[in-house]
């Protein structure tokens, strides 16, 4: 591991020394008190890039100066503006361009895909999922599992740490696929788990779960933007994201689909049907009886709210621009400068107050997030950081959540966390 220092000083220098360095000035950073806050909640809601406003300002002008025929006319025509998106976003995640669509919002899509990939048959009925899923995950699970008529209380299996271990093991998660053998329908986890930040083995977990005869699905809400995916390469059924939060594509905003193109061609499979994603070159004929798109394309419903994807244009340029193993190579030692200086805390000052980070310390096993545990002071410790303009996340009971960006956050901002951190402590 890079041998750090806490000092101010050695944090400019890994600034200085920071080839991506340029892209902060590329975002709108929030102020407190008339100073650029440190903010630490791009896993929530990513920074808005400077050049996202003039992205929806295009579409508003067009709108204004075309009406109704902007589907066609307008600078990027709105009929087929979605696939604008499609490649950059296919980069993002791995993908081949048919397996993407950028459309409706992340709990939809899941519901959209499992529609489709959750079927339910003979004693074949069980999704497997974490425990600490994210609550809208839980409950499209749950809804999903009566849907068929089935009981969440058997049918849904969710797998918790062991007694005492904040983290799943890859070796439980891969016993308990086994396990469920012909009884398991589903696996579905989130790529990178929003409470603790662990980043699981996807390719391992899909070929555990094809082993057994299972489909195998990821939410990537949290992996999206922050970790290099292959989701093409590791065989991943399907898949969903949001763009609100490392993808920095506004409040609520649009979300992505994968599916493998094993299933591109398969008009068979059962799905709820929208007119976007009927075939598009006899869709205005609007005839009954529904012929779907190829690929990721024919599970749209809607057509495209296009500001919304205007703002997820803007910030998909700079990713496609930046790359995301350069970006995975800055994360990293971002959130390992963070960690040397959390444990470097806990080192000096564990009479008083000490932090267990449960986030794994594998950087194979992590992105750019940081679960921090707090024994011996509570949440005055988290609201002393607020006061001095530090923007992180709170839970109950004593957990700080901290997701240095790579795009916008620079060492220096980690490096404040941790003074301002050592300050409260000493207070
Ligand atoms: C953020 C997040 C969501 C939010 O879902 P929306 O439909 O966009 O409101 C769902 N699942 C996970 C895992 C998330 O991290």
């Amino acid at each position: 591991m890079a041998s750090f220092v806490n000092s101010l000083a050695a944090a400019q220098a890994l600034d200085a020394a920071d080839p991506l360095k340029s892209y902060r000035d590329r975002f709108h950073i929030p102020t407190f008190h008339e100073k650029q806050v440190r903010y630490f909640t791009g896993n929530s809601l990513g920074l808005q890039p400077k050049s996202t406003q003039a992205a929806v300002q295009q579409e508003l002008d067009d709108w204004a100066k075309w009406g109704v025929e902007g589907h066609f006319h307008g600078k990027n025509p709105w009929f087929s503006y979605h696939e604008l998106l499609t490649e950059k976003a296919a980069r993002l995640v791995g993908a081949k361009p048919k397996e993407v669509v950028i459309t409706h919002s992340l709990t939809t899509n899941l519901h959209l895909l499992m529609v489709s990939f959750y079927r339910p048959q003979g004693k074949r009925t069980k999704i497997l999922c974490e425990a600490k899923a994210f609550p809208s995950d839980l409950y499209a699970l749950e809804s999903q599992v009566r849907f068929h008529g089935l009981n969440p209380e058997t049918d849904l299996v969710a797998l918790a740490p062991r007694e005492g271990e904040q983290l799943l093991r890859e070796e439980d998660i891969l016993a308990k696929i086994e396990d469920l053998g012909d009884t398991l329908a589903l696996v579905m986890f989130g790529g990178v788990n929003y409470y603790t930040g662990q980043l699981l083995d996807m390719p391992g977990i899909t070929k555990a779960g094809h082993a057994v005869g299972a489909i195998v699905g990821f939410d990537l809400a949290h992996a999206a933007g922050n970790v290099v995916l292959k989701l093409h390469d590791w065989d991943v059924d399907f898949a969903a994201w949001c763009s609100y939060k490392y993808l920095n594509s506004s409040p609520g905003g649009v979300s992505g689909m994968f599916v493998h193109e094993r299933f591109a061609m398969r008009p068979d499979l059962p799905r709820f049907a929208g007119w976007w994603g009927y075939d598009k070159s006899t869709r205005f004929q609007m005839e009954p009886g529904f012929k779907p798109m190829e690929g990721a394309e024919g599970w749209q419903l809607s057509n495209a709210p296009v500001l919304g994807m205007a703002a997820h244009m803007a910030s998909l340029e700079i990713f496609d621009e930046v790359g995301m193993e350069r970006l995975q190579q800055k994360s990293e030692q971002l959130t390992a400068f963070l960690e040397f200086l959390i444990d470097d805390l806990s080192t000096r000052h564990g009479d008083r107050c000490s932090f267990e980070i449960i986030t794994p310390r594998e950087k194979s096993r992590r992105g750019a997030q940081l679960s921090i545990l707090v024994h011996g002071k509570g949440k005055a410790l988290f609201d002393a950081l607020s006061a001095e303009g530090v923007v992180a996340d709170w839970r109950e009971p004593n957990v700080i959540r901290v997701a240095p960006v790579p795009l916008y956050n620079s060492f220096e901002d980690v490096y404040y966390l941790a003074h301002l951190l050592e300050q409260a402590i000493l207070a």
